[in-house]
């Protein structure tokens, strides 16, 4: 990685305000899954071994810049101290004097963390110059930034990036490199034998990915409801299937637009799918969807074909799953992919929330080379060739 790390510059008794990504799935006050806690706990362990103090700085949910008490990061706090066995001071707010008095009675090697940083409008304000004054009010306590927030890495926001102008050093926590290295190889992949897998529902904000990994990749295999909008696009019949109008018209712009590269691009040539009066499931091929039917995952010939595919790749690249796998038997096709990577003996990545829910549900995550801890941050690093606003902000090697 060219920016500097933890590892580059004098942390010792220095007060460091550390950005991490405490986003994690949540259900009754619970922590349903602790992953990105325990994704930093390198980063916060070298810091307080080397007598930092540490000011925990992260964002939970979409509160828009109010105070909703469901979305306190007290609960992340407890669990972090459980995880390293130390206490963890939780400050009720993010910036002004509690802050201030509580950094100030800190010790080397004390962790302190801070509430919601989008509880506060400046964190994700469109209004350059709000995001500043709170960034300013961010940093105000503390000598030295750290980015171990890969996840909110492709945000510019007040935590991620606007403080990076009021704190020197600007350095990259451990996780943040090691995401950014394994993801630069992707990104470096020589197009001969480098496989994309790209599904999920989320077609809108993947379809630029799409069109970046084309002329790079010698396949990209196209699963989850994302294939319904390819379908839709060239005038397919999807029945009661997963599809926006949105999503349609992206795919309808791509067909045009990427018309040398759709060679490489493969669809679905068949579907399991559901009727919506009765429940009864089946298998049909891809021009076979009827109205009254939902396509909920591809079927078992493009399961093997795509299984086939990554089983054979270099390198492989994964974010979204094939299909509704919340809900059997339509895990099949993401369990095959899934399978598939493990079998795969290049380089394999997956991306994405959900994509990793489903490997991790499946036990298959220790069979990856990487499973990233970003879902948008990790397809917005690939579709920018290797960059992220708040990975740039940081200080350059050298
Ligand atoms: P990721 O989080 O991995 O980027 P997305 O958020 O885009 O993926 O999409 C994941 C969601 O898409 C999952 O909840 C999954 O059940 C759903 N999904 C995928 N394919 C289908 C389908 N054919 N019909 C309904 N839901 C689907
Ligand atoms: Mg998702």
């Amino acid at each position: 990685m060219n920016k500097k790390t933890i590892h580059d510059v004098d942390v010792t008794g220095k007060r460091v305000l550390v950005r991490v990504d405490f986003n994690v799935p949540m259900e009754d006050g619970q922590i349903t899954d602790d992953t990105r806690i325990r994704a930093v706990l390198p980063t916060i362990g070298y810091l307080t071994g080397q007598g930092a103090v540490v000011i925990l700085c992260a964002h939970m949910g979409r509160p828009k810049g109010k105070r909703v008490p469901e979305e306190s990061l007290k609960p992340a706090g407890d669990r972090l101290g459980q995880l390293i066995d130390a206490p963890v001071s939780f400050v009720d707010d993010c910036i002004g004097e509690p802050v201030a008095q509580t950094v100030a009675a800190a010790s080397p090697g004390d962790i302190i963390l801070l509430e919601n940083t989008r509880f506060h409008p400046g964190e994700e304000s469109k209004d350059e110059a709000e995001m500043l004054a709170f960034a300013e009010q961010l940093a105000a306590p503390a000598d030295m930034y750290v980015n171990d927030a890969f996840g909110a890495s492709h945000r510019k926001h007040a935590s991620t990036y606007g403080v990076t102008k009021y704190l020197s050093p600007c350095v990259a926590g451990l996780l943040v490199e090691e995401e950014v290295t394994k993801l630069q190889r992707v990104v470096d992949a020589e197009r001969e034998g480098f496989v994309a897998v790209l599904g999920g529902a989320k077609v809108k904000d993947k379809i630029g990915v799409v069109e970046a990994l084309l002329p790079r990749v010698e396949h990209l295999l196209i699963g989850g409801a994302m294939a319904w909008a390819f379908f839709r696009a060239q005038g397919m019949e999807i029945g009661e299937s997963l599809c926006s109008d949105e999503s349609i018209e992206g795919a309808g712009k791509l067909l045009n637009s990427m018309a040398e590269y759709l060679d490489r691009m493969v669809l679905p040539v068949d579907v399991h799918m559901k009727k919506l009066a009765t429940g009864e499931t089946r298998y049909a091929p891809a021009g076979g969807l009827k109205p009254g039917w939902d396509a909920l995952d591809i079927g078992p010939e493009t399961r093997e074909k795509y299984a086939d595919t990554v089983r054979k790749a270099k390198t492989v690249f994964w974010n979204g799953p094939m299909g509704y796998f919340e809900e059997p038997p339509f895990d099949e096709g993401t369990l095959a992919v899934a399978e598939a990577m493990g079998e795969c003996t290049g380089y394999n990545v997956v991306g994405g929330g959900d994509s990793v829910a489903a490997i991790t549900q499946m036990g298959l995550a220790e069979q990856m080379d990487h499973v990233s801890t970003g879902g948008g941050a990790s397809l917005e690093f690939i579709e920018n060739g290797g960059s992220l606003p708040a990975v740039e902000a940081l200080d350059g090697k050298g």
